[in-house]
């Protein structure tokens, strides 16, 4: 028989089967903190869809529409640039984060430990606490077995549904969808989407959870640079709770020769990675607190004091301040304020109209009435505004240069694209050769929006 791919020929298998954890559930100052966040992260992602300003969704990412807009701010893709920045701020506030706190990013806020935190909290409804979860999974398959696991089935595929429609909100208007939904009429696009990030919810934080974090991040793995010895970490006390080991009660720990540590496991237990931290710091570790937690309550129980485990840095655990302003946190501060202070500028400043002027490459010119040289131009007048705007056109560069069409002002409804046909004349004598002029497209309802572009004018060579 010849040996599988996964063996080698003694029978010793290449990889090591993935264990299945049950962490532990927990009370605790940092476990209340975790659920906050939770509430307060998962408040906002399925709450902001419903949130509406200026009569449509405040955050709406409207790809068909090419249009993003974003608490009353339209970005069209004319403004990437804006969009590349709110991205480079959110990773630089990121790494800035990384460097003072260590991961507590990866334990109260990533979406993947926050939607982990919600599954698990259905898992310990349906099937029970850590001890009876496990006897389930191991126990044969009863009526109550098939019931439990069942139940926790449906609440999970009807989250994961739920939050896949959440996410499809955020680029379909989320009535619009609930509308298409009911009636069945969802397109493909909204469909594969609302689909996809279904099966993601479920598969990453019902059955993944945890090897996310380990094997597929790639934040866990490059993280470690933005580390240095003032960053905050979770570490154990080796001094005080070694050498570790169960006691008899009414004597003294020390005079037992034992330390603090009283080897119970606790912290290893309600560890969503299934680490032990008493080894040291390892890179599965994703600063969630629960092991703290776990260890200050068996440290009152005993009457010892709380901190065997704890959130310290590499500089306090040496006998040095925590130094908070460093080259890398100066850095990372510097980037975030220059960013920052820049894109608010541009955003205050930013002009909610844009004309590109295009002339008309058919005929060089044309005279008119024997005293007049007309050229002729294609507008493109964006209104970039929430409200609809009336434009006038002037030109200069030429004395006596004038509009001749449009006569009047135009109308571009909000968010929406005007092409006119414009059509200048110059007096024939003055209009000779190859001449600058300047075209002004001005809002007649707010003179503030006003936009000049460069262009040519051709008349007869003298
Ligand atoms: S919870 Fe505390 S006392 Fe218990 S094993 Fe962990 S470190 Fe030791
Ligand atoms: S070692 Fe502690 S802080 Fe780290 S992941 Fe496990 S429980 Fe959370």
């Amino acid at each position: 028989m010849s040996a599988s791919p996964q063996s080698t020929p003694g029978d010793l298998p290449f990889y090591e089967a993935a264990r299945k954890i049950y962490p532990r559930e927990i009370d605790g100052r940092f476990s209340s903190l975790r659920k906050a966040a939770v509430v307060a992260l998962l408040g906002l992602f399925y709450g902001l869809p419903w949130l509406s300003l200026d009569s449509h969704q405040a955050l709406l990412f409207d790809l068909p529409a090419r249009k993003f807009h974003i608490f009353g701010l339209t970005l069209w893709p004319q403004d990437f640039l804006y969009l590349a920045i709110l991205l480079i701020l959110a990773a630089l506030t990121l790494f800035f984060f990384t460097a003072l706190a260590g991961r507590l990013w990866c334990g109260y806020a990533c979406p993947q430990t926050v939607w982990t935190e919600l599954f698990t909290w259905i898992e310990q409804w349906t099937e029970g606490t850590r001890g009876k979860r496990m006897k389930l999974d191991r126990g044969p398959w009863t009526l109550e077995k098939v019931f439990r696991k069942t139940l926790k089935q449906v609440l999970w595929i009807g989250l994961a549904t739920y939050t896949g429609y959440t996410f499809v909100a955020y680029f379909v208007p989320i009535r619009q969808l609930s509308d298409q939904l009911w009636h069945l009429s969802l397109g493909p696009a909204a469909t594969f989407w609302l689909f996809l990030y279904s099966l993601a919810t479920y598969g990453n934080a019902g059955f993944l959870r945890e090897q996310v974090c380990k094997y597929m991040c790639p934040y866990a793995r490059f993280q470690s640079a933005m580390f240095d010895r003032s960053t905050l970490i979770i570490a154990y006390d080796q001094q005080r709770g070694e050498p570790r080991g169960a006691r008899r009660r009414g004597v003294a720990a020390r005079a037992q020769g034992l330390g603090d540590c009283v080897d119970c496991t606790l912290c290893v237990q309600v560890c969503p990675t299934g680490i032990d931290i008493r080894k040291g710091l390892q890179y599965e570790c994703i600063a969630c607190g629960a092991c703290i937690d776990a260890c200050d309550q068996v440290m009152d129980r005993l009457g010892s004091s709380r901190g065997l485990i704890r959130y310290t840095t590499e500089d306090t655990e040496r006998g040095f301040a925590v130094r908070i302003v460093r080259p890398r946190t100066m850095v990372y501060a510097a980037l975030l304020l220059g960013l920052s202070g820049y894109l608010a500028y541009s955003l205050t400043t930013r002009m909610p109209l844009i004309v590109d002027v295009i002339r008309d490459r058919n005929a060089l010119y044309r005279e008119v009435q024997g005293t007049q040289i007309e050229n002729t131009y294609a507008l493109k007048v964006i209104n970039l505004d929430h409200g609809a705007h009336a434009y006038q056109l002037t030109a200069s560069g030429i004395d006596g240069l004038r509009v001749a069409e449009p006569a009047e002002a135009f109308q571009t409804p909000a968010g929406s694209v005007s092409n006119v046909v414009v059509r200048l004349r110059a007096p024939a004598d003055r209009a000779t050769g190859v001449r600058r002029i300047t075209i002004a497209v001005e809002a007649i309802d707010q003179r503030s929006i006003h936009v000049t572009e460069n262009t040519r004018f051709i008349g007869p060579t003298s």
